[in-house]
């Protein structure tokens, strides 16, 4: 059986390999694993920009540089097995004072029977100097596969004797991976001192995990989430289809096992302002995982090969915390220029390149949303069948649409009530978008504040609208040239005029099939998220 990353640690240390390269961010779960593994070891630490500090409690024992700590322990391992700990010291291994120190104490370590000190670096960062490349060995903390993440909660729940559903295991397994045995401990330990059990609820402590290291990599960001599909008003074609795949989501290792085919994606293209990010937000909520946008100026670096590199991380990230919703906001404007020769386009070329190849690839549970109001530049192959499960147009809303856009945002504040006459504002605001029809409300909702009036009536929504104008009026060029891109294309539309009201399919179905697996659906869970996404 594989050896889990304590076990391969410690037998690094067995084997008296000198130099243990930690290669990770999180110096606390390192600590613990290293204070988990040392037994009769003495743990002498050493923190790049500090001293020397005390491993249990950070205290600093000494003020030093790195060269003058080395010399004060080289010889300490005469006589007691020392663990000598340096943290953040990848600048430091230039130097030829501390490479030659290095090696004084790892030569001893190797050849030496009187003498015992392992040396770990541990650092986010990877640099090892070609004199040292023979003496360090680099550990890459191995995640563990889904069938391990199983083994270790089936552990826990033996160790202290709790009874969860199989199926409850199965599926916060799926949830769990991308993060490190250490991080799953840590969760389950928290969820058994929370409820005294393991439950469906238990997945919000999991985003949070991943969120942490979303954060701590810096090349995706992490979108909090509010809105859900009942915010989105009309697209009812597009949140059918949402609904589907939320039943596969919410149960992705029953629909695993069974055969289903993850879904990969959707390209939802069209009239600025109509819904299209919502839908991106809409989405991650109902499938309860994490939204994370990649944002491609954020990859592109200084040196060659550095933006491509940034890319590979970013996906490789978005793996390990999948599943997520993985959003690529204005795509036309990340790879403007593909194609293009010179200059900063070969750079974008080549990151479409390696996107594209990624997701012809990918057999992961991230699943892609992609955004764009203008598709005419963007190569015709990433719009190739197969890319994404579906490419969706999304209008200015119809009528009908644009009266539910309209209660929604009354209803946000608070302000509906069944005597407004809603179709008629719905009849005079052809051709705005949602946004603009959130900026009548917003205003018609300011302005009987300001006028001290209890109730909003009609009059004052008709009377915010008239200083309103419509995106169709104010960007009428752009929509032209917009619809012009699009024309050729097949594309679904987002929206749907004769089934004005898109439910869960077969929503007594999923309703039955998440009590029986103990899926908690709806308000709780969306409470919940929402809750911590925005603390
Ligand atoms: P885009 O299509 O450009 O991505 P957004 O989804 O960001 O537009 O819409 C901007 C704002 O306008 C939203 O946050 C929402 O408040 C409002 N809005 C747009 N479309 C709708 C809609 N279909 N239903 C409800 N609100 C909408």
């Amino acid at each position: 059986m594989k050896k889990s990353s304590r076990e391969l640690l410690a037998s690094y240390i067995d084997a008296l390999y000198p130099i243990i390269y930690i290669n990770h961010f999180d110096f606390k779960v390192i600590d613990e694993m290293i204070a988990d593994i040392v037994e009769d070891r003495k743990i002498l630490e050493y923190q790049n920009g500090l001293g020397a500090v005390d491993f249990e409690n950070k205290s600093l024992k000494q003020e030093c540089d790195l060269s003058g700590f080395l010399h004060i322990v080289k010889d300490d391992g005469y006589g007691s097995a020392i663990l000598l700990v340096l943290k953040d010291v990848h600048d430091e291994l230039k130097k030829p004072e501390i490479i030659a120190l290095l090696k004084y104490i790892a030569e001893r370590n190797m050849y030496n029977e009187d003498y015992n000190t392992c040396v770990f670096i541990v650092s986010s960062k990877l640099c090892i100097p070609d004199e040292l490349e023979d003496l360090v060995t680099v550990f890459d903390m191995p995640l563990p596969e889904l069938s391990e993440i199983k083994e270790l909660m089936e552990d826990f729940i033996q160790d202290l004797q709790i009874t969860v559903p199989e199926n409850v295991v199965g599926e916060i397994a799926v949830s769990f991976k991308g993060l490190n045995e250490f991080q799953i401990r840590q969760i389950l330990n928290l969820a058994y001192q929370d409820g005294g059990c393991l439950d469906f609820d238990d997945k919000q402590l999991i985003l949070g995990q991943k969120e942490q290291l979303i954060k701590k990599a810096g090349l995706l960001e992490m979108i909090p989430v509010k809105e859900s599909v009942e915010d989105i008003g009309g697209l009812e074609n597009l949140k059918e289809w949402l609904y589907k795949k939320e039943v596969i989501f919410n149960q992705l290792d029953r629909a695993m096992k069974y055969g289903v085919d993850i879904p990969k994606g959707i390209m939802i293209v069209g009239m600025p302002g109509c819904g299209k990010s919502l839908a991106a937000k809409a989405a991650a909520k109902l499938f309860e995982i994490p939204l994370v946008r990649l944002d491609i100026g954020r990859l592109l670096g200084k040196y060659v090969g550095e933006s491509e590199h940034n890319m590979r991380r970013a996906l490789k990230l978005a793996e390990a915390i999948s599943p997520c919703v993985l959003w690529i906001d204005e795509i036309e404007k990340a790879f403007s220029g593909v194609g293009e020769s010179g200059g900063g386009s070969d750079v974008t070329t080549r990151l479409f390149g390696q996107f594209l190849t990624w997701m012809q690839e990918k057999e992961n549970t991230v699943f892609i949303v992609s955004t764009a109001n203008d598709i005419s530049k963007i190569p015709p192959e990433f719009l190739r069948k197969g890319r994404f499960d579906e490419l969706f147009y999304v209008d200015f809303p119809g009528v009908e649409e644009r009266k539910q856009i309209i209660e929604i945002h009354l209803k946000k504040r608070n302000k509906w009530n069944k005597d407004l006459d809603v179709i008629s504002l719905a009849k005079k605001t052809e051709g705005y978008n949602g946004a603009d029809l959130e900026a009548i409300v917003k205003d018609a909702v300011e302005n009987c504040f300001i006028e001290g009036k209890e109730q909003l009536s009609t009059e004052d929504l008709i009377e915010a609208q008239k200083n309103i104008k419509s995106i169709s009026v104010t960007l009428d060029r752009r929509i032209k040239e917009i619809k012009e891109s699009i024309k050729d294309i097949d594309l679904k539309p987002a929206s749907n005029p004769e089934n004005r009201h898109a439910t869960r399919p077969g929503a007594k179905k999923s309703v039955a099939i998440s009590k029986e697996i103990g899926i908690s659906t709806g308000s709780r869970v969306a409470t919940l998220l929402n809750n911590f996404m925005l603390n």
